[in-house]
């Protein structure tokens, strides 16, 4: 890719993503590889007045190989430096620009035991921490890079210089990013469109959502009462407007954790830790996962069921417009950054507690008692279709049209 353009993107992500404040820490998570791309960020973060930029860096063969040859038990200790590390960076108020170019797939061959255990060991020991960027305290804000063999991955027939040059292409459309545009005013329009759609949802504050679609998904989700539709980009308590994912096309909302019933079908593949899971299906009821079906990746399935309670419940709804710039590329990315986007998607385990009025200042209990949802994990996955239909439905029992053939109609 030419330098102009990674400068370009890098500044997107600087300033619009993660959006760093004078004299903030930085902390960049980044694979070695992306090394170019990495030091114009850091320049960039710099003009724009960081205090300070750490790097994080690593490379996804030799997580892999710590995957393979580490025994479990090393593989269960986590450090104390580690969680001192991540407390210190919150206390610094610190914000986090992950730039993610993971190859899909990848940890296929790995005992899914022994990832899950020690998956579980880690977020045990970093969960307290997880609130610092789900409740938004600092900024933070994910982009993508294309690498060889996730490229390969989405274009199998093309050759390994081609398919690096065809997702660079549709990672940058779907991040609105051209050679003679102004990305950071086209997200300024971009961010605006999704929050008037927004607060149409918000202004009709239905009790529950009724999907509909050929494949066969017949899916009631009730929301939470006082919930609050969330899209594009948010603000720190402070104020500092940023875009936690580059791209984004959603809104999305809290549903009522207890309350979710039916069959949905999934209308793409998911990418959970490293494996790829196919066709699958979920069927709930009172809001709880009771049966579940997939032609590929059935055990990761399992896997991220039995985590803990709140992984069998779900705790996003998500809203996208099949007519969409990343679902009109049609292109299946094996990334859920991508492919979330282009489709209308659950997440199962928690919730965003901004998704409802007072959530920020809720504790887990309290989250609970309105409905909301906890859980070590967060896993979206996608089943919006081309004839897919929403209903809502009010609190009085009357019913509007909010997706007819796939799109928003309202
Ligand atoms: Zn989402
Ligand atoms: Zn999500």
């Amino acid at each position: 890719m030419n330098k102009e353009i990674l400068k370009k993107y890098a500044r997107l992500a600087v300033r619009t993503g993660v959006n760093v404040q004078p004299g903030q820490l930085l902390v960049i998570r980044a694979s070695v590889k992306d090394s170019e791309f990495i030091e114009y960020c850091v320049e960039e973060a710099y003009k724009a007045g960081a205090g300070s930029v750490m790097v994080n860096w690593s490379d996804e063969n030799i997580t892999h190989m710590s995957y393979e040859y580490q025994s479990l038990e090393t593989l269960c200790e986590i450090p104390d430096w580690m969680e001192e590390k991540t407390k210190w960076e919150h206390e610094k108020k610190c914000c986090y620009l992950s730039v993610a170019s993971g190859t899909p797939g990848l940890m296929a061959d790995i005992d899914q035991e022994k990832m899950r255990k020690s998956m579980i060991a880690n977020m045990m020991k970093m969960q307290k921490y997880q609130a610092y960027t789900m409740n938004n305290m600092g900024q933070w804000s994910v982009v993508a890079l294309p690498n060889p063999r996730w490229a390969k991955r989405v274009f199998p027939d093309k050759t390994e210089e081609e398919a690096v040059d065809a997702l660079w292409s549709a990672i940058l459309t779907s991040v609105r990013v051209t050679e003679d545009n102004d990305p950071i005013e086209e997200w300024k329009k971009h961010d605006e469109r999704l929050a008037s759609h927004c607060d149409i949802l918000n202004a009709h504050q239905f009790k529950a959502l009724h999907f509909k679609n050929s494949k066969g998904t017949d899916l009631t989700v009730n929301l939470v009462k006082n919930h609050i539709w969330v899209g594009g980009g948010c603000r720190t308590p402070e104020g500092v407007f940023f875009n936690p994912n580059m791209p984004t096309e959603e809104c999305f909302c809290m549903p009522d954790r207890n309350n979710v019933n039916g069959k949905v079908f999934a209308s793409k593949p998911l990418n959970y830790s490293g494996k790829v899971i196919e066709n699958f299906w979920f069927e709930f009821k009172d809001g709880v996962v009771v049966d579940y079906g997939a032609e590929k990746g059935e055990e990761a399935i399992k896997t991220l069921l039995e985590t803990d309670e709140g992984s069998k419940h779900i705790g996003e709804v998500a809203l996208i417009s099949y007519d969409s710039p990343i679902s009109n590329l049609n292109i299946l990315f094996f990334n859920t950054l991508f492919d979330e986007n282009a489709s209308c998607h659950l997440a199962l385990g928690r919730c965003y507690p901004e998704n409802v009025e007072g959530g920020i200042e809720m504790d887990e209990q309290q989250l609970a008692e309105v409905g909301g949802n906890s859980s070590m994990n967060h896993v979206d996955f996608m089943f919006g279709t081309a004839d897919m239909s929403v209903t809502g439905i009010k609190e009085d029992g009357t019913e509007v049209t909010v997706f007819a053939d796939g799109n928003f109609v309202i």
